[in-house]
């Protein structure tokens, strides 16, 4: 049986198990689940383990052999206008969709004030940490490191990223027999960080079991109920920007079936969905995009940092749902030109997100505050909150295909073939 098949029955059962919990209120399986969720959060912890050696090994192989820092500069001007092109199209469909379902006139004044009462405190603690958020010119000047140890310790992957791009051009300048030596070790680590992924993707079935039980079973599910237009709104937008957005992009640009991407890369989104963390799952995404798409690792250990740490489709989308359901909700009209400033901000704050849980809700409160809503921003997150866990792991694993979508992109009009290949980890066998 293929790994996806098992990561995929290790979901749905999760997902039956920890609703026939909840629903039937079986405290003691429900008890079960919440005590292995200990499981999930330890694959969590060692995937996310090899994030730093495997972005800067791989990063360093992929600029060094790209040899040329023009192909570089052209390859990084096309990812990012195609990341920020993609995600203004996500923010449209987003507010599109509001327009269209208006899931904030679906809630009666009695249910948003309980929500906005229960959620009150968690809502303040979202408020405090977006307050200390850097300003867009301390976020600018923070992308360069004056500590690239210290950002590969706090897995800050921006500044890694342009420490080890500048490294990396460096090195194509000095004597032979120096570069091939620091290359061969990059090349050894990359490649043991590989098996290691394999080791630690076996125990994904039960990983994402005990992570999705856990998540049902905890679930309020009277929350979705009253919530339910708004989760649909969301999950409906996300739904459409994958199937029309990357379904386009799949078929006429880069010239593959989206189906056939979709099996191909699915390991990815479904890690994605059940740790709601694109920085978590970006080792499966980046072994799925070399050995499963057949992209070089030139594009991928460059496309794929990235975007985990600014490309952030899912969440801009759902930055500019939730924006017009509080906007609904409390009564405030949003004019078309707010609706741009929408487009806009949460475009750019999309990219402020870190690739972690629960990121969007943090950034929301910029977005908020750009159309006159930041007075409502407290009540407005106390409201959502209740069902934010289950569209983060939604918009996470859209993030990630958004992700690998790119890539894909900019590879074919490298010219690259997309054909699968497959390595065999001799010793993956053998932990
Ligand atoms: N959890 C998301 C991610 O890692 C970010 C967010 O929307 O909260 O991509």
């Amino acid at each position: 049986m293929q790994l996806y098949t098992k990561i995929l029955i290790g979901l749905v059962a999760g997902a039956v198990l920890g609703l026939t919990a909840n629903l039937l209120e079986l405290v003691w399986l429900r008890d079960f689940f919440i005590a292995i969720e200990p499981i999930g959060t330890a694959f969590i912890r060692l995937i996310t383990m090899v994030v730093v050696p495997l972005v800067a090994a791989s990063l360093l192989i992929g600029t060094a052999s790209l040899g040329d820092l023009r192909k570089l500069g052209r390859i990084g001007g096309k990812t990012v206008t195609y990341y920020m092109a993609t995600t203004a199209v996500a923010v449209t469909i987003g507010l599109l969709i509001s327009n269209v379902v208006k899931p904030g006139s679906r809630i009666e004044p009695e249910t948003r004030d309980s929500l906005a009462t229960a959620f009150e405190e968690q809502a303040g603690r979202a408020i405090e940490m977006a307050a200390e958020r850097p300003s867009v010119v301390e976020t600018l000047l923070n992308m360069i490191p004056t500590n690239p140890i210290q950002a590969a310790a706090e897995m800050d992957l921006l500044p890694l990223i342009v420490f080890t791009i500048l490294f990396g051009a460096a090195l194509t300048l000095v004597d032979q027999d120096r570069k091939r030596a620091v290359l061969q070790v990059a090349e050894g680590v990359n490649q043991t960080v590989m098996v290691m992924i394999d080791w630690i993707m076996r125990l994904a079935p039960y990983a994402v079991f005990a992570l999705i039980a856990a998540v049902v079973a905890r679930f309020g599910l009277d929350l979705l109920q009253s919530l339910v237009f708004y989760a649909l709104a969301v999950a409906g937008g996300l739904l459409l920007h994958a199937a029309i957005t990357y379904g386009s992009v799949l078929r006429f640009l880069v010239g593959i079936n989206p189906a056939t991407f979709l099996r191909r890369i699915i390991e990815a989104p479904l890690v994605a969905f059940s740790t709601s963390s694109s920085n978590a799952t970006l080792p499966v995404t980046m072994e799925v995009a070399e050995e499963k798409v057949g992209i070089s690792n030139s594009v991928s250990s460059f496309v794929l940092p990235l975007g985990a740490t600014i490309n952030m489709d899912g969440t801009a989308l759902y930055q500019a749902v939730a924006t017009m359901f509080i906007a609904q909700i409390y009564g405030v009209g949003l004019t078309i030109g707010d609706q741009l400033t929408v487009v806009l901000t949460a475009t750019l704050a999309s990219i402020g997100a870190a690739g972690v849980p629960s990121a969007g809700i943090i950034i929301l409160i910029l977005v908020l505050n750009s159309v006159g809503l930041g007075g409502h921003a407290a009540a407005g997150i106390a409201l959502i909150l209740g069902v934010d866990r289950i569209l983060d792991m939604l918009r996470t694993a859209v993030n990630v295909t958004g992700d690998l979508t790119a890539a894909s992109f900019v590879a074919r009009t490298e010219g690259e073939e997309l054909v699968p290949r497959p390595v065999d980890h001799p010793v993956a066998m053998r932990p």
